[in-house]
């Protein structure tokens, strides 16, 4: 039954003087009492002195101290985003991160009772924001966006920057761009009465904030930095003596030891990526079962996946690959003794004596559907053990009730980027030392907990660095350097970034935005370069789009952009396990007293192992059909490919259609609000289209149009064209003729400086087909004179020496003829 919902009522404070108005705001006794237990609202008065004495407060405090579902609410008691009060714009909330957007405006509008309907939420495609809304929680990305539209941002009285040790792009910029909106919101506000003073606060779950306050150039004012007391239960470490690379196999070990041992308390293990977790949940569900094996979720955990990260460089023939290193039996790794690991899980616990438990399984990551995110906040069914296995989701943003136990692999996958050779990759490598701090952490909050890190104290502190690195620096940055010359910040070298990029991505940007005549041989916008700004896309990609229209290709090209934005559509072979096959369980339902853990568990092979085999095989089949008829319009091009999934998938957009054809349901879903989206902007920007419709389902492009798509590709990725080493002008000298396509090596080539054109330099490095493609299923002879490339990729895993020695790969987008 739907309650007409409370009007906001501004109460006269009677005994603080600072605060004339208040909002009483009524919680259940529950709430109050977990309220009451955070050291945040101890901070309360302090906080809010600090806010209203200084524009710019940074405040810091461990993870689970109650900052990001707190401090929204002492704003808004206090009378921010009262429509009628004297501080009425809302109380905007950003977070690197959908899932936390999501469920942390859930969860304050359940703690506030009466004005739950306040609190709103929006990201990317989605949002509940309405005129009722004084607390929003959103994206980065999103807040970005409207700064791009109201630099002064007077929608907001004030702006929560949430996360910011975490240093994502958008968080920095927005940081830096807030530092000057602060001070514009002054100014505005001297000159006329009905404009407030914008309030800015930092949050922060670690104390690095030097970048924040030493950087001379970043705030006008000196923030107020305020550190809130952490009231965390001790938290004890057990280190691993010797440090296994098969980190996921000693996770399983680790796990279903502790699972035996320890009393009961909910478990949470970081992973790096879905295929590790899907992996590991398997293997534990064979020997722990649990209750809630639906088909459904199961599904799910083993459909969706980590993209673009999963790469996985197979069959590349190179002889010095090194990736089994870590294919060995248990039996080869030398470990602890199995007493001395029973040790380690003898812990002391008043509640001790285990149950026979069974496990309650959770993935948890970005890509997984928000109502399977959300499952991790319910309690686990009766004579469970909640065992959460997540990615870096977990590490700061999301507070998981219920949880004792943490399992840190000390890994984690990161995008790299190497600005002088724009070579991308995406490698699992140790996090820092303050992200494991914060990973043990999470095993404090509701008592005592224990945290096994399966890496050695050596390696720890001789290969952990201090802090992870701001993702400023891990990738290209055209985008950013367009958004910010487009809202008159011309001079980007200036721009006070927290900590700046490297000059070098700062020249390639240019000079890339130079191609695209984003932007004049000057650095100032042009016309074109603003009306790219518009769109939500990379660059390459809105230029693709603005010149979309020609040979009628405007529809085909709205949706080759959108898909080409999007996450990794596809979902690998190898993942791509029916659910059924995952789900037997074949001894130890209960977790009792085996203890063999997975030594020499597969010696000989059942009846199911080889309906296991036949079933794969029948997979394979159907996943190479799938992928098969994917090229149909054209069999050179990963472009036009994706183009026929996007138009596929608009025919019969079900999930069960995107499950038989191995393609990701919440990528499509995506891709079809993006194509929305694209197209209102186009009709609403660009007077030509005004009368622009995009037809729900798409014919096929004919010949000539696929031809004109791939033409467009091209003139997005302008410097990203390789030519056929065979081909180029003067053929390097190492060159023998390749037996597959994906060892026929190509040179990429130097666009020539402003002009449409490519000059004949060649870069002296060789790059080869990845095997992902559909060029690497031609002939050595039928592999084409161009490629045209999305990145580059050092193929695969670093070896235990640190050395790599792989090729490198392009992931290719398309074909293209010569003479273009
Ligand atoms: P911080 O932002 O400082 O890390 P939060 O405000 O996110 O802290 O969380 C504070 C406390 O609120 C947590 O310790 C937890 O007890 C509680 N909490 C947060 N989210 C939920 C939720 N979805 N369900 C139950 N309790 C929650
Ligand atoms: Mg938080």
């Amino acid at each position: 039954v739907e309650q007409e919902p409370l009007p906001i009522e501004l109460q006269p404070t009677k005994n603080d003087s600072r605060k004339a108005f208040a909002v009483v705001v009524t919680r259940t006794p529950e709430i109050q009492e977990t309220r009451f237990r955070l050291p945040v609202v101890a901070e309360e008065q302090k906080i809010m002195e600090a806010i209203h004495d200084n524009d710019i407060v940074i405040i810091c405090g461990a993870t689970g101290s109650g900052k990001t579902t707190q401090v929204p609410q002492f704003l808004f008691e206090s009378g921010y985003g009262v429509p009628d009060g004297p501080t009425p714009g809302m109380i905007g909330v950003t977070q690197p991160r959908r899932v936390a957007a999501v469920s942390m405006s859930k969860r304050v509008g359940e703690e506030m009772g009466d004005y739950s309907h306040v609190v709103s939420y929006q990201i990317r495609f989605e949002g509940t924001v309405d005129s009722k809304t004084a607390i929003k929680f959103m994206t980065d990305g999103v807040l970005l966006r409207e700064a791009a539209i109201d630099i002064a941002l007077r929608k907001y009285s004030a702006i929560i920057i949430d996360e910011a040790h975490e240093r994502s792009v958008n968080t920095d910029i927005l940081i830096a761009m807030l530092s000057r909106v602060v001070k514009l919101r002054r100014e505005l506000a001297e000159e006329d009465p009905t404009i407030k003073p914008l309030k800015l606060v930092i949050m922060s779950a670690t104390l690095r904030v030097e970048e924040f306050t030493q950087n001379s150039n970043l705030f006008h004012t000196t923030p107020r930095i305020i550190e809130v007391e952490g009231r965390e239960h001790s938290v004890t470490m057990h280190f691993a003596k010797k440090t296994n690379h098969d980190y996921v196999d000693e996770a399983f070990r680790k796990i279903c030891r502790g699972h035996r041992k320890l009393p009961p308390g909910g478990m949470l293990v970081f992973m790096t990526g879905q295929g590790e977790i899907a992996q590991l949940s398997k293997r534990l569900k064979a020997r722990f079962g649990g209750g809630m094996n639906t088909a459904s979720t199961t599904k799910v955990r083993i459909s969706a996946n980590e993209a673009p990260m999963e790469v996985e460089d197979i069959d590349f023939g190179e002889v010095d690959d090194d990736r089994n290193i870590n294919d060995r039996d248990d039996d080869d790794i030398s470990i602890a003794s199995d007493e001395e690991e029973d040790k380690e899980f003898e812990i002391e616990d008043e509640e001790s004596g285990t149950g026979p438990l069974k496990m309650h399984i959770l993935p948890l990551f970005s890509l997984l559907p928000t109502k399977e995110q959300m499952k991790v906040f319910e309690p686990p069914p009766e004579g469970h053990r909640l065992v959460i296995l997540a990615t870096n989701v977990a590490e700061t943003s999301l507070t998981i009730p219920g949880i004792k136990y943490v399992f840190d692999t000390g890994r984690s996958k990161e995008r790299k980027y190497d600005p002088v050779s724009g070579v991308q990759s995406f490698e699992i490598g140790w996090i820092s030392k303050a992200s494991a701090k914060q990973r043990a952490g999470r095993a404090g909050r509701t008592g005592p907990g224990h945290c096994w890190r399966l890496y050695s104290s050596a390696v720890y502190e001789r290969d952990f660095p201090e802090f992870s690195e701001p993702e400023l620096l891990r990738m290209p940055i055209e985008g950013v350097v367009l958004q910010l010359k487009s809202m008159n910040l011309q001079h980007v070298v200036n721009f006070p970034f927290p900590t700046p990029p490297p000059r070098e991505s700062l020249i390639k940007a240019e000079k890339l935005l130079t191609y695209l005549n984003a932007i004049s041989q000057t650095g100032q916008v042009t016309p074109i370069g603003s009306t790219m700004s518009i769109f939500p896309l990379s660059p390459r990609f809105a230029r693709i789009l603005l010149i979309g229209h020609l040979h009628d290709c405007l529809p085909y090209t709205v949706a080759l952009v959108a898909g080409l934005s999007a996450g990794e559509i596809y979902i690998p072979e190898n993942q791509a396990i029916p659910a059924a096959s995952v789900q037997e369980s074949k001894k130890n339902d209960d977790g009792s007293d085996d203890d063999e853990d997975n030594r020499g568990a597969v010696t000989f092979r059942t009846t199911e192992d080889v309906l296991a085999d036949d079933r794969r095989a029948k997979i394979r089949a159907a996943f190479n059909a799938a992928h098969k008829n994917f090229c149909y319009l054209d069999d050179k091009s990963d472009a036009i490919k994706l183009l026929q999934v996007v138009g596929e998938f608009a025919h019969d957009p079900t999930e069960s259609w995107c499950d038989s054809h191995f393609v990701r349901f919440k990528v499509l879903k995506e891709i079809k609000q993006l194509q929305k989206q694209l197209t209102d902007l186009l009709r609403t920007n660009i007077p030509a289209f005004a009368n622009l419709s995009v037809p729900d389902t798409l014919d096929p492009p004919s010949q000539k149009q696929v031809q004109a798509l791939k033409q467009m590709v091209a003139a997005g990725f302008i410097d990203q064209v390789a030519i056929r080493a065979d081909k180029a002008p003067t053929p390097p000298e190492m060159y023998r003729k390749p037996k597959r396509a994906i060892d026929v090596p190509y040179l990429p080539l130097i666009p020539l400086e402003g002009e449409d054109g490519h000059k004949l330099e060649l870069e002296e490095k060789l790059v080869y087909i990845h095997p992902s493609s559909p060029l690497a299923h031609l002939s050595v002879d039928e592999c084409p004179d161009y490629i045209v490339y999305a990145y580059l990729q050092k193929a695969g895993n670093t070896g235990a020496d640190g050395q790599k020695r792989a090729k490198t790969r392009m992931h290719a987008l398309t074909d293209l003829t010569a003479g273009r």
